[in-house]
């Protein structure tokens, strides 16, 4: 009998992550200590579809501090409250090829070059309208739980190891002052930054985040309008660009799908108007993303022909 596409889904995660799930290579991310005490066996794969129908393979139930994947998130909250030319003032949408926490900043404008690196996604955060660094968190946290459809909440041991270590982050907030990008004071700035990489989600949260760009905008499951749909289309061309670190344009060649991942071994990448999947396994390559959900993304995308180039 013909299988309905709920099972050839269900099947194929089941697949791909056995098959990639002994994959052992690759490095668990230390420079922030916390992050270290990572389970680097922890494989989770999730897939929030347009109808809210949600697939899962792996342990997606465990949650881990979302770190750089709250980048294009916030810069949604940024776009949508302040729109593009606003935004485009403070922080640029070029890939840099540079590395994450790199001092990119333009000789002339003083911008960063993209909102997925640190210094961009500083630059963001640090834009979110409020009248106190308290109200501008609890925007942040909010909305991130808008696109996740629940209740987010901080790790605060990651948030003190991130405190205790991020001196270059400070210097890049300083560096901003400098140029005149950032506006306030720039270790508040980071603070908020700190925080808002230390918030805890699930593989099945990230998959949902995911789905509501795919969606554009509104949250497959609950319903809600997060965003207005030009951000969504705005921020997924810029993890179109600028999401898997140095890696971007491999990534883009091999898989073609807008994505975003994180130092904690998190990945969340984006079909348009089909779905949003979600990973994590924190054994990370030597650009920064995990070893395990690259393989897998890579042979559904060949599989399913999800390619954005795909010419059917
Ligand atoms: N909190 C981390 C940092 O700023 C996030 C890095 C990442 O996930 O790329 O170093």
């Amino acid at each position: 009998s013909p299988r309905s596409g709920v099972d050839v889904v269900t099947e194929a995660l089941a697949e791909v992550h056995g098959r990639y799930g002994s994959l052992s290579d690759g490095r668990v991310a230390d420079y922030i200590p916390q992050l270290a005490f990572a389970d680097r066996d922890c494989f989770g794969l999730a897939l929030m579809s347009m109808d809210g129908h949600g697939y899962r393979a792996g342990r997606c139930g465990v949650s881990f501090t979302l770190q750089s994947l709250t980048k294009p998130f916030v810069l949604a909250l940024a776009l949508a409250e302040l729109g593009p030319d606003d935004v485009g003032r403070s922080v640029g949408a070029e890939p840099s090829g540079e590395a994450f926490n790199a001092i990119s900043l333009d000789a002339v404008t003083g911008r960063p070059a993209n909102p997925m690196i640190n210094a961009g996604a500083i630059a963001v955060t640090a834009l979110v309208p409020a009248t106190s660094p308290a109200e501008r968190f609890s925007r942040i946290l909010e909305c991130l739980g808008r696109f996740a459809g629940r209740t987010l909440y901080v790790d605060e041991d990651v948030y003190r190891s991130e405190v205790e270590t991020g001196h270059r982050n400070r210097a890049l907030a300083y560096l901003m002052r400098g140029t005149g990008v950032l506006r306030g004071d720039p270790v508040q700035a980071v603070d908020t930054y700190f925080r808002q990489c230390s918030v805890r989600a699930t593989v099945t949260d990230l998959a949902v985040m995911g789905a509501t760009l795919a969606n554009g905008g509104t949250n497959p499951v609950t319903g809600e309008r997060v965003v207005p749909e030009p951000v969504a289309l705005q921020v997924l061309s810029v993890m179109a660009m600028c999401g898997m670190y140095d890696a971007a344009g491999s990534w883009m060649l091999h898989v073609g799908l807008p994505a975003k991942s994180g130092v904690s071994g998190g990945l969340v990448a984006v079909s348009p108007a089909r779905f949003g999947i979600a990973l994590h396994s924190p054994l990370l390559d030597a650009a920064g993303n995990p070893v395990r959900g690259v393989a897998a993304l890579r042979e559904l995308s060949e599989r399913f022909g999800l390619h954005l180039m795909h010419n059917a």
